[in-house]
């Protein structure tokens, strides 16, 4: 399929399931070229997982209105590089590395849109706060100023099992809820969930933001 037709019917699903949610196109491991591609269709926001690839790819200045979310792992002595290049971090998942990005950012006088990024699959080799330690560091996360907290993100389960990836998604709500009652003044608006694979899951279950790569940019090659 041609990645306009490709846009168009993420969009249309997303409108069928009666979401507004936003579509994060996904393009590690894809070159800026690929990307442009997408971004002339009118594809704004884009998802990577790798601060160096960040780096390397992509131009000083962005074409109007181009975002990029940063949505794997950050290592904290990583932050400082990133912090000016992206417009939201949706992997926050440790008191340090919040602190970290909270710290630049005041040494810059900005404030950083983030996600806490909540390991929901109970898989092991997943990123992400497991729940407990999670609502054990909120209060301080929550007190760290020059964050703007949109809210969360998770990733499913690599299962076939629907009901599982169901419960993964969740999982993820109720924290959302769960948060809201500790912290009434902050809505936590943004759970970004669903992936290529999960993602109509995903919007069934109240996502507001999908990050979606394979479906739009055709399969990654790691070689
Ligand atoms: C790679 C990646 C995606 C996109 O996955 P696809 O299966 O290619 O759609 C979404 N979220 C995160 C965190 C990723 O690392």
């Amino acid at each position: 399929m041609k990645k306009n037709d490709v846009l168009m019917k993420i969009k249309s699903d997303i409108e069928e399931l009666g979401n507004k949610a936003e579509l994060v196109a996904v393009s590690k491991n894809h070159t800026y070229k690929e990307i442009e591609e997408v971004y002339d269709c009118g594809q704004k926001v884009f998802g990577e997982n790798r601060v160096q690839e960040i780096l390397e790819k992509f131009p000083e200045k962005l074409p109007e209105g181009m975002k990029l979310h940063l949505i794997g792992h950050l290592q904290t002595n990583k932050v400082s590089k990133v912090i000016s290049k992206v417009n939201m971090i949706e992997s926050v998942d440790s008191l340090k590395l919040a602190k970290k990005i909270n710290d630049e950012c005041k040494k810059n006088n900005t404030v950083m849109p983030i996600l806490f990024e909540i390991n929901t699959s109970g898989e092991e080799s997943k990123t992400g706060y497991d729940e407990k330690t999670f609502f054990q560091e909120l209060h301080k996360l929550m007190d760290l100023t020059n964050l703007d907290v949109r809210g969360f993100m998770t990733i499913g389960p690599l299962s076939d099992d629907e009901k599982k990836v169901r419960e993964s998604f969740r999982q993820l709500v109720n924290i959302q809820l769960e948060c809201r009652k500790l912290f009434p003044d902050q809505s936590f608006d943004t759970l970004s969930m669903g992936m290529s694979a999960d993602y109509k899951i995903a919007l069934e279950e109240g996502s507001t933001e999908i990050r979606v790569g394979t479906a739009i940019f055709g399969k990654r090659n790691y070689a």
